[in-house]
């Protein structure tokens, strides 16, 4: 019996992690989904997004942050495309994500004619209202405002001189898009009053027309995968001190959700003795690199030290202050926060490619246990 109690011991623990990534996997590809269409702002693909994690914090035994909902309301005004988008250049049809983007503040329309050359890459229509430009890459965004004229970008490859246009697209300007930050928590046992949380932003892109969409698994669906097994092994282990996640909306469209938080807090900001935001964490093979480890230095030598201690990844690299994750409207309140993404592997990013079949998860249990650490080495 006692044999058999030490070696369920031994093994438990690997079990709780390999099911961990069987759990990140599946959720990874719901979230990639074409059902979730990019977790934007067309086909609700942000909406069915915050149902499904809220689903799975209250599966999971999470309790509300405000003790009602997990769910917190907030709207910003938003650029979206939920219909055509046709584009023909020279009498070619072009391929929307893969061989051009239109640019987020783009106004719609159906228009054609010809375009006149303004410099070896823009090309505008004879009207001003469409430009044209050419590109070694795409990258697409969200926009909160909207122009008086539609740009659009193509791949150099697709078109040499662009000389006429034809275009059909469809855009709808929303004042007060509705959105939801995902906010739950695990009590402490001990001290609830004090407070480590863990944030990712679960909203992408989204659509842009009928037919394309954007699925982030990288940016972010990595990191809301990663939080949410992360909730579940905590919700069924709690600790001394009170575990809080949030999934926030609005990243994409400049940090929206989590600045919304930090002005409507729904734990008492004070408590958070630190907060971990992770966006982008589906690789690994080179280690990770910290936003703000000289703004926290305590705290990043303590994560070096275990790092260092249990060899868990290749390199953690140090980062300044950056306003570029939902982290920042939090540090810039005086909670002591860190951005965690990790490095190396594929590079993606804000394009039709960032798949969830292209994310190895090379570091996912050591960071796992890496995180675990630290909380309880932090709140010693
Ligand atoms: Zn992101």
């Amino acid at each position: 019996m006692k044999k058999c109690l030490i070696i369920l011991c031994l093994i438990i623990p690997g079990i709780a992690f390999s099911q961990d990534i069987k759990l990140t996997r599946t959720i990874l590809d719901t979230l990639t989904s074409k059902t979730m269409w990019g977790r934007g702002y067309t086909n609700n693909g942000l909406g069915k997004a915050a149902d499904y994690i809220s689903a799975q914090f209250k599966a999971y035994g999470l309790s509300p942050m405000d003790g009602k909902t997990f769910k917190q309301d907030f709207s910003f005004p938003v650029n979206t495309f939920p219909g055509s988008m046709e584009l023909k250049i020279n009498g070619k049809s072009l391929i929307a994500g893969k061989d051009f983007i239109v640019k987020p503040e783009s106004m719609g329309g159906k228009a054609s004619g010809k375009l006149e050359q303004k410099d070896s890459s823009t090309f505008i229509s004879s009207t001003d209202q469409v430009v044209i430009t050419l590109k070694d890459k795409l990258t697409w965004s969200v926009s909160t405002k909207l122009t008086d004229h539609t740009e659009i970008q193509v791949i150099k490859s697709a078109i040499t001189t662009p000389e006429n246009f034809d275009i059909n697209i469809e855009n709808s300007f929303i004042p007060e898009f509705k959105a939801e930050n995902i906010c739950g928590l695990v009590k402490g046992t001990a001290h609830p009053d004090s407070i480590v949380v863990f944030t990712a932003h679960y909203d992408h892109l989204g659509g842009m027309g009928s037919t394309t969409y954007f699925p982030g698994a990288n940016d972010n669906a990595s990191g809301v995968s990663f939080l949410l097994s992360m909730a579940k092994y905590y919700a069924a282990n709690p600790a001394p001190y009170t575990m809080a996640f949030i999934c926030f909306a609005g990243e994409e469209a400049g940090l929206i959700g989590s600045k919304y938080f930090t002005e409507n807090p729904l734990v008492d900001l004070s408590k958070i003795r630190f907060l971990i935001n992770i966006d982008m964490v589906g690789t690994g093979e080179t280690g990770i690199t910290v936003v703000n480890a000289t703004v926290y230095p305590k705290e990043f030598t303590l994560l070096n030290q275990i790092n260092d201690a249990n060899n868990y990844l290749a390199k953690i690299k140090s980062r300044g202050k950056a306003p570029n994750s939902d982290h920042y409207f939090f540090s810039e309140k005086g909670v002591p926060a860190f951005f965690i993404y990790t490095t190396g592997g594929i590079a993606a990013y804000h394009n039709i490619y960032d798949l969830p079949g292209t994310l190895p998860f090379t570091k996912y249990d050591d960071l796992f246990k890496l995180f675990i650490d630290f909380n309880s080495k932090l709140m010693k």
